[in-house]
């Protein structure tokens, strides 16, 4: 059981190319920023655009192939999409949002494997809503009534674009926990895509990570992010210091953006030609790559100090320090970073 992809469709200013596979059962994110082509491939994969060429798989079934010139309509594909609005019917209650959906997968018979309506109502929660109309509900119970209708139509695979970028912060976190628990309870596989590298971090195991319309990293989620590889997928993942370098010694090198000599504590290898440093990642003691720093501006969050430092005499470029709220910045003549936090970045 696995989901498929290798399509190429091309805009008169975007062209997408991307490949990937999920493993039976996970889930799996694509993060991206804003136009990278997140919300195209998930639509090629639903069936809602074409691509130009290429094939989609789905356990077993192919839902596109250009060469052979299969293409299902959307309801055949068994594929679930969840929009960020959620898009239920209006003018429909729980109840009837979810039983037009088991009538669009069955044509009138059983269908939903043997669930029916209340089941499915049971099984997310929304019994006592069921004869509520969407704009009586809270945020997540629209969540919850647009997935009881995706799963009505028994769906192989569950698409979710962004299914809470439109919510604050308490809403979300709320709603990204409800999901991971809605979700044990599914069996098929689920893409998530998202801008948000906190969302991806959390929900999904596996990560794809697409800039410009091209895959530029994949693999686990906690390994992408301890060790990102290349310089765009550092950035995507949110390392805010990338600098390009000049190797000086066998683990030592010169960061040009930072005016900073540091060693990586590894052999610095010839594709190495950036290094990032996360925020987070300052220490104010260490003894290996002391520096002094000269603080420009600090902005203070609701838990953290958010700095902005030149190394050394001042002469380099700028760099982000994260640290908490208690910490004494002004003080702060010299930070460190431990050789193992620096990241060794190849170009593409
Ligand atoms: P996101 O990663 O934010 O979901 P999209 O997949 O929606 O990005 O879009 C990626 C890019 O594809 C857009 O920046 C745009 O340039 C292009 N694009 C999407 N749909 C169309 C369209 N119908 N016509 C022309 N260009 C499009
Ligand atoms: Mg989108």
């Amino acid at each position: 059981m696995s989901l498929s992809v290798d399509i190429r469709k091309r805009y008169k200013n975007f062209s997408l190319e991307v490949a990937f596979e999920t493993a039976p059962g996970e889930t799996l994110a694509l993060l991206g920023a804003s136009g990278s082509g997140k919300s195209v491939t998930l639509k090629c994969v639903a069936g809602l655009l074409t691509p130009d060429e290429g094939r989609i798989v789905l356990n077993g079934r192919v839902l596109f192939d250009s060469a052979a010139r299969v293409n299902l309509r959307p309801q055949a594909r068994h594929v679930g999409y969840l929009f960020q609005s959620y898009a239920l019917f209006p003018n429909m209650t729980v109840r009837q949002n979810i039983e037009i959906a088991r009538r669009a997968e069955t044509g009138g018979g059983s269908g939903a494997g043997g669930q029916t309506t209340d089941d499915l109502l049971r099984r997310m929660e929304l019994t006592e809503q069921a004869d509520q109309y969407p704009v009586q509900l809270s945020g997540g119970q629209q969540q919850r009534a647009a997935l009881a209708r995706i799963y009505a139509y028994e769906p192989e695979l569950l698409l979710l674009d962004e299914p809470f970028s439109a919510l604050d912060t308490y809403l979300r976190e709320n709603m990204q926990a409800e999901l991971l628990r809605e979700m044990r309870g599914y069996a098929g596989d689920v893409v998530l895509v998202t801008h948000s590298r906190d969302e991806a971090y959390k929900i999904a195991r596996r990560l794809v990570i697409l800039d410009a319309g091209r895959p530029v990293a994949c693999g686990e989620t906690a390994a992408l992010f301890h060790d990102p590889v290349t310089a765009q997928a550092a950035r995507i993942t949110g390392c805010k210091n990338i600098s390009p370098i000049r190797k000086t010694g066998d683990t030592t090198f010169f960061a040009e953006a930072w005016g900073l000599e540091l060693d990586a504590g590894r052999e610095v290898l010839p594709a190495h030609t950036y290094a990032g440093i996360r925020a987070h990642d300052f220490g104010l003691k260490g003894s290996m790559n002391s520096f002094p720093i000269v603080v420009e501006d600090v902005m203070e969050g609701p838990f953290d100090k958010n700095v902005l430092f030149r190394a050394g005499d001042g002469g380099g470029g700028r760099l982000w320090w994260i640290t908490d709220k208690g910490a004494d910045v002004r003080e702060a003549a010299a930070l460190s970073i431990a050789p193992e936090h620096i990241l060794l970045l190849q170009e593409k």
